[in-house]
């Protein structure tokens, strides 16, 4: 073979792989991205965005369709998550707070067994797409799906967190809580099995992806109230659950991805005051100049810390896909023992919503009430060409582009028909019929 022939081929050999790989992407397959962030504000991220100090969010703002989600009182996080994951009211969906009535002047968390109805993950795994469910809370005990879900108690300092939560609010309304039977074995809290060993692993904790330091751990003097200890853990959980929802993303690629990180609702609860007017500190808060400025700079630092970590999910996903990120209620001022922020008022009714991909609106910001929780599930089956149902009592949000060759299907009565299984039912069939499949599909050893 001369030269040439030899360059020719070689070119050519380059051409074919080049085709065969434009084959492939350009059957992309669409994928889901439901990235929540508890607490996110309006109220903080406006001003940094204005500073250009939220690179991700920025872009989601110019792509996509973004503003307030409206959130009805009161602003409980588990009934807003169940909401947001259902389509349903609470009073629909049965998820109504933290914690509920159990015998004689007890009480226990809410448990995935108190849903009423399917989640979007029991909705898309019944259609045979595959799951990346991370954190999202109320899924413990982990339900039997396509795909791998990391329930909010597998991480022991997250099934820590729910337990003195539960105890928290169990007292105010003088019930008695077992604090240690809540905390969940972190084996059971993961489906499947198989998964166990790559979520618990130490690597995840240590995980470096963002360049913004833990700015807790610094010598910078904050009020005493605040526990420096417990909110650089916050830093270091989110890290830790991006990390893990990364290694599902990258070896499922699941059809549906859905994520939640908590550190902005803590370290809000704590810090939240030092963002607002020091005109309305009580007497028991009067930080110094110095330790206002430094509480703000690290609340507002959290806030580009979790940008880069929102970068970090949106880096897997592609213009093709459909993202959304959001938030379950904003925050206000309160002082309450160690905590300078929380989430009781209107003040604190509106949640965040950005929305990115084909027939999202481009640049397009939501007035206020123009769409609220319950309508994050109806659309997102909308946009995946699946009808809503009845019994849902959210609507398809205004952004989503309708055409005649995306029509709005007819509405079905409920998706709620084939019985969902949770890792530890003795009806356990099924999840051994899904385990042979997930093996089949190399989801799972
Ligand atoms: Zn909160």
């Amino acid at each position: 073979m001369t030269l040439v022939m030899r360059s020719l081929a070689k070119l050519s050999i380059g051409l074919l792989i080049a085709a065969s790989l434009a084959g492939c992407f350009s059957e992309h397959r669409p994928r889901i991205l439901l990235l929540g962030i508890d607490g996110a504000n309006w109220k903080a991220i406006t001003p940094l965005l204005e500073q250009g100090r939220l690179p991700n969010i920025a872009r989601l703002t110019i792509e996509g369709s973004w503003g307030p989600l409206q959130v009805l009182p009161p602003y409980l996080s588990p009934r807003v998550w169940t909401s947001i994951a259902t389509g349903k009211e609470p009073n629909s969906h049965g998820i109504l707070g933290w914690v509920k009535p159990e015998g004689e002047g007890g009480a226990k968390l809410y448990y995935s067994n108190d849903r009423q109805g399917h989640a979007l993950w029991n909705i898309f795994s019944d259609d045979k797409k595959s799951i990346g469910l991370v954190n999202w809370l109320v899924t413990y005990p982990p339900e039997v799906v396509r795909g791998v879900v990391v329930s909010d108690h597998a991480l022991s300092g997250e099934s820590k967190a729910r337990a003195w939560l539960g105890a928290l609010f169990a007292n105010a309304q003088g019930r008695e809580f077992d604090a240690e039977a809540a905390i969940a074995s972190p084996a059971q809290a993961i489906f499947p099995k198989a998964w166990n060993e790559r979520v618990l692993h130490p690597r995840h904790a240590k995980a470096k992806l963002a360049r913004y330091e833990n700015s807790f751990e610094d010598e910078r003097p904050l009020p005493d109230r605040f526990d420096r200890e417990r909110l650089s853990s916050f830093f270091e959980r989110d890290q830790e659950l991006v990390s893990i929802a990364l290694e599902i993303d990258r070896t499922v690629e699941p059809d549906l991805m859905m994520l939640l990180l908590q550190g902005i609702d803590r370290v809000s609860h704590s810090l939240w005051a030092c963002i607002d007017d020091p005109a309305g500190y009580p007497d028991n808060f009067n930080p110094t100049p110095e330790e206002r400025k430094n509480c703000r700079d690290m609340l507002l630092g959290y806030y580009e810390y979790t940008d880069e970590l929102i970068g970090r999910v949106l880096d897997r996903f592609t213009d093709e896909d459909l993202v959304m990120v959001m938030s379950d209620h904003g925050f206000e001022s309160i002082f309450r023992g160690a905590l300078t922020g929380g989430h009781d008022t209107p003040d604190a009714s509106q949640g965040v919503i950005l929305a990115r991909g084909p027939r999202i609106e481009v640049g397009r910001l939501l007035s206020p009430n123009e769409v609220s929780v319950y309508d994050i599930a109806p659309t997102v089956l909308a946009w995946a060409g699946k009808p809503v149902a009845r019994d849902m009592d959210g609507k398809v949000a205004p952004f989503l582009m309708v055409d005649e060759d995306n029509p709005l299907l007819e509405p079905i009565d409920t998706y709620a028909i084939n019985p969902i299984t949770r890792v530890g039912d003795n009806t356990s069939g099924g999840e051994a019929v899904l385990m042979d499949q997930l093996q089949a599909l190399g989801y799972v050893d």
